[in-house]
């Protein structure tokens, strides 16, 4: 589902060159927009369906702070129906990328060529949002626990919930074993 199939954008246009930054006092800016609106390689297992927004570089005395917002689009599977679907979220950022590095002050750093590389931040972020549990729409029906059928498909849902206002008589073909067994 979010395999490598079909074309899609290098994890190289991640990285951003913020040498001219750093090259500033504490307290220069620059707003970076973010915007890759196709299928974008984030690591060898993650890719995202579009990736746009807004960030704010800041140079500090411990390196570049990165604050902004992230709209994510990304396919995955409902947690409920198990059907893909395009699971769409914003992330906050704010974190710093020390220079020089320093495990002290933050995980993240600006590397020798002057460049900060947003995806180990991305996929941090990505499988932290992703961890809680997500649905494909607002009361997603799920999975029929007796036929395993997706009940948001409604003809498939009518079969699986056949009324039996009449005394039982009418009832899902597939549901009349368990009846014999029950006698
Ligand atoms: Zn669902």
């Amino acid at each position: 589902m979010a395999g490598p199939g079909g074309s899609y954008l290098k994890r190289r246009l991640l990285r951003l060159q913020i040498g001219y930054l750093l090259s500033e006092g504490p307290g220069n800016s620059k707003d970076v927009p973010i915007q890759l609106p196709q299928r974008v390689q984030v690591d060898c297992d993650l890719y995202l369906e579009s990736l746009t927004g807004f960030l704010v570089l800041t140079r500090t005395k411990e390196g570049i702070l990165i604050q902004g917002t992230l709209k994510v689009s990304h396919a995955r599977e409902c947690d409920r129906c198990l059907e893909a679907f395009d699971h769409r979220f914003e992330l906050n950022i704010a974190e710093l990328f020390a220079s020089p590095p320093d495990a002290n002050i933050s995980a993240f750093n600006v590397d020798s060529n002057g460049e900060i590389d947003l995806a180990p931040l991305l996929r941090e972020e990505v499988l932290i949002e992703e961890s809680y549990r997500t649905v494909c729409r607002d009361g997603c029906r799920g999975l029929s626990a007796i036929t395993g059928i997706n009940l948001n498909h409604e003809q498939e849902a009518q079969v699986a919930a056949v009324p039996s206002l009449d005394g039982g008589t009418t009832i899902d073909p597939r549901l009349a074993v368990l009846k014999q067994l029950l006698k």
